[in-house]
């Protein structure tokens, strides 16, 4: 019987294994493939969007109609842009830093970065930041970068009334761990295993990278990232990074 449990226990950890390689291998191919259509598609969109410009100055204020529906052509073109730049901006060969990570005044960083965005919602963002943080190693714009994407979703999954998002961190077992939390929609129990699945979305205009690419992000750095959530109460996200004494590479 133990054997039979081992045999079991194996299997599991294998397919576990594969199960995360097709996901990355899929992420990969989605940036190969957004690489290249990226380099076909920029040019002609920049030459339709300069033409935008100029056919919205010549009209200047005639023709109130057209130009509304030129703003509507305008802000499509401008989400498409967005949605390759975040592409891009993930497989793009950028040098990746690796140097020891002020975790604290990161989030402090978030913080400014949604303190706007986070007021206009009504949402109340608290910070709970831990003395003395020992350091993880890695590149700061990369965990800021998860650390907006979550923030981003939570503020998505708001409620309406005494919303709130509570980012911690904390040092524990050689682990500096940050934990963000909100009081929002929360996520039914059949999606939660595929929420960090590249193209895995909910959202009519979602694109379903922001958990793929963060959880490959802090994969990157050693750590790791896991999700808990009651639908209907909220979301918790938390991230492990280990600490280092000194930041080398390996
Ligand atoms: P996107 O935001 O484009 O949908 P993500 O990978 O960032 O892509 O998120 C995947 C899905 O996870 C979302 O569509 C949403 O259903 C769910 N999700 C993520 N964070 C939260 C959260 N804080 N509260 C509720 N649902 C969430």
């Amino acid at each position: 019987a133990s054997l039979e449990a081992k045999v079991e226990e194996r299997t599991a950890a294998l397919r576990a294994a594969q199960n995360r390689l097709i996901q990355s291998e899929k992420l990969a191919v989605i940036g190969q493939l957004a690489s290249s259509l990226a380099h076909e598609l920029n040019n002609p969109l920049q030459a339709i969007e300069s033409g935008l410009g100029l056919v919205m100055t010549q009209l200047n204020n005639a023709a109130p109609e057209v130009r509304s529906d030129l703003t509507i052509i305008r802000q499509e073109l401008e989400r498409i842009q967005t949605i390759f730049r975040q592409m891009l901006d993930f497989y793009r060969p950028v040098s990746h830093e690796h140097l020891p990570l002020d975790v604290n005044a990161i989030c402090e960083g978030v913080r400014i970065l949604m303190r706007k965005r986070l007021q206009d919602a009504g949402i109340t963002l608290r910070l709970q930041l831990a003395d003395h943080l020992p350091t993880p190693c890695g590149d700061s714009n990369q965990i800021k970068q998860v650390l907006l994407n979550l923030m981003l979703n939570a503020a998505e999954a708001a409620r309406r009334e005494a919303a709130h998002i509570q980012l911690t961190t904390a040092a524990q077992d050689q682990m500096v761990i940050i934990t963000l939390a909100d009081n929002g929609a929360g996520i039914s129990p059949e999606h939660l295993p595929r929420l960090f699945e590249p193209l895995f979305t909910t959202k009519l205009r979602g694109l379903g990278l922001g958990l793929a690419i963060s959880r490959e992000i802090i994969e990157r750095h050693g750590g790791s990232i896991g999700v808990e959530s009651v639908l209907g109460a909220g979301t918790t996200f938390q991230i492990k990074l280990p600490v280092k004494e000194v930041c080398d590479r390996e």
